[in-house]
C-alpha cells in the first residue's frame, strides 16, 4: 500500500474557474498561467481542462516544450522572456512569444538569426521594480525593437505589485496604471496588465490607450484564481469570488493516542494537554509539502468535521485534535479521512480552503500548492 496521502486535481473546478475569468474580463483573451508546473497541479494533468484558454503563460522554457508536446499549437508566452541568447532558437522553433524586459534581451534578438519574426511583449516597470524598462527608457526600447527585422509584433505589458489590496492607503493599482498610460498611450500594440487579483478587483477600471478601455485590456494573465484561491484572502474568500478548489489534499489517520493533562505531543513538546483528550496521527508531514511552520491550531478536517492540528509538524506526520469530534459524537479513528486542504472526497461539500491553511501558517496558497512533494500520490477527478 502506498501512503494514504493523495492530491486530487479537480478538473471540473478548473473549467469552472476559467469560465469565471471569462465572465470578469469578457472582452479580453485569457492566458492560463501554468508556471511552476501549473502551481503544483501538473501541466499534463490540467492541460485538457484549460485548453479553452486563449494561451498559456510559463516562465520555464522546458514547460513551453511540454505544452508543445501536448500538441498545443496556440500562443505560449514566456513571462520573463529568455535567459540567454541561445534560448531564442527554441522560441523561433516552437513559436513562443516572449517578454522583453531589458536591453540585453534586445541585443540577443538583434544578433539572432531567426526562422521567422518574433512576437514580443515589451515590459514596462510601472513601479514594482522587479522586471521591466523604466518609463523613461520604454520608448527607446520600443523603437529599437520596432527597427529589428527579427521582431514582428510588439505588445505592451506590465505587472501589478498591489492589485490584491491598497498601497499607502490608496487603491493598489492606480499609480501603476497612470505610469502605464503615460508610457504607452499612443503606442500601437496589444496590452496586458492584470494578474488574478487585477482581474477580480480591477478588470473594469478605466485604461487610456489605443484600442482599449479597461484594465482587462487585450489579455489577462490568470494564475492563482484558476486554482481556486482568493489572491486577496482574508479580504475575500475563494467562495466569495465564486472560485472552486482545484486541489484536494487528503490523507488518513494512521495512529491515535489518549492524552492526560500535562502530556505533550511531538518534537519539542510544544503542545501540552490541559484535559484528557484524544489525538490522531495523520500521514502527512513537511516532506509532503505541508508547511512545517504551521503551529498548533492550523485548521484541518477529520471525517468531514473541522478541527485543528496540535504540536509540531514532523517529516511524515502531523497530530490532530480529535476532541471536537468526540464532543460532537462523530466517530473517527485509524483510517478516517483527513482533509489537509480542499474538499473531502468522502463528504462532498466539506471544504477547507487552502487560503485558510496558508493564512494560519503565515504564508499564501501559492506556496502551499507549489510545494506539494513528488512523493504525494496524484489523482484526477472529473465528473462526480
Ligand atoms: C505569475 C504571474 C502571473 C499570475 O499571477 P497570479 O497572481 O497567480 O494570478 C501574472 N503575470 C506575471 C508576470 C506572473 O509572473
Amino acid at each position: 500500500m502506498p501512503r494514504p496521502i493523495v492530491a486530487t486535481v479537480d478538473l471540473p473546478a478548473l473549467r469552472h474557474n476559467l469560465e469565471q475569468a471569462r465572465l470578469r474580463a469578457p472582452d479580453a483573451r485569457v492566458w492560463a498561467v501554468v508556471k511552476a508546473n501549473a502551481y503544483g497541479h501538473g501541466i499534463e494533468r490540467v492541460f485538457e481542462s484549460l485548453r479553452a484558454a486563449d494561451g498559456f503563460a510559463v516562465v520555464d522554457l522546458a514547460e513551453a516544450e511540454r505544452l508543445r508536446a501536448l500538441d498545443w499549437r496556440g500562443p505560449i508566452l514566456l513571462l520573463e522572456g529568455v535567459f540567454e541568447a541561445r534560448d531564442l532558437e527554441l522560441c523561433s522553433r516552437l513559436h513562443l512569444w516572449h517578454a522583453v524586459h531589458c536591453n540585453e534581451q534586445i541585443d540577443w534578438l538583434a544578433a539572432h538569426k531567426t526562422l521567422h519574426p518574433h512576437r514580443v511583449f515589451l515590459k514596462l516597470n510601472s513601479g514594482m521594480n522587479r522586471l521591466g524598462f523604466a518609463p523613461t527608457a520604454f520608448r527607446a526600447a520600443w523603437a529599437r525593437l520596432n527597427a529589428l527585422p527579427q521582431v514582428d509584433e510588439i505588445s505592451l505589458m506590465t505587472h501589478f505589485s498591489d492589485a490584491d489590496g491598497e498601497r499607502f492607503g490608496q487603491n493598489g493599482v492606480a499609480h501603476q496604471v497612470k505610469a502605464f498610460e503615460a508610457a504607452t498611450a499612443d503606442l500601437p500594440g496589444e496590452r496586458t496588465l492584470c494578474n488574478s487579483a487585477g482581474i477580480l478587483r480591477h478588470a473594469g477600471d478605466p485604461l487610456q490607450g489605443l484600442g482599449v478601455n479597461n484594465l482587462a485590456a487585450d489579455w489577462v494573465r490568470e494564475g492563482i484564481a484558476l486554482y481556486g484561491s482568493a489572491p486577496d484572502y482574508p479580504g475575500h474568500t475563494a467562495a466569495g469570488w465564486d472560485l472552486r478548489p482545484t486541489m484536494h489534499l487528503t490523507s488518513r489517520i494512521i495512529g491515535e493516542q489518549r492524552l492526560q493533562p500535562g502530556d505533550s505531543v511531538g518534537y519539542g513538546s510544544t503542545f501540552v494537554a490541559d484535559k484528557s483528550m484524544r489525538i490522531g496521527v495523520v500521514a502527512c508531514g513537511y516532506a509532503d509539502g505541508y508547511p512545517r511552520h504551521a503551529g498548533t491550531g492550523t485548521p484541518m478536517l477529520v471525517a468531514g468535521q473541522r478541527t485543528r492540528t496540535v504540536g509540531r509538524v514532523s517529516m511524515d506526520m502531523i497530530t490532530v485534535d480529535l476532541s471536537p469530534l468526540d464532543d460532537a459524537g462523530v466517530s473517527a479513528g485509524i483510517g478516517s479521512e483527513v482533509v489537509l486542504w480542499g474538499e473531502s472526497q468522502e463528504k462532498p461539500g466539506a471544504v477547507l480552503p487552502v487560503d485558510e491553511v496558508a493564512f494560519a501558517a503565515g504564508t499564501i496558497s501559492y506556496e502551499l500548492l507549489c510545494a506539494v512533494a513528488q512523493r504525494v500520490g496524484f489523482g484526477v477527478k472529473d465528473r462526480a
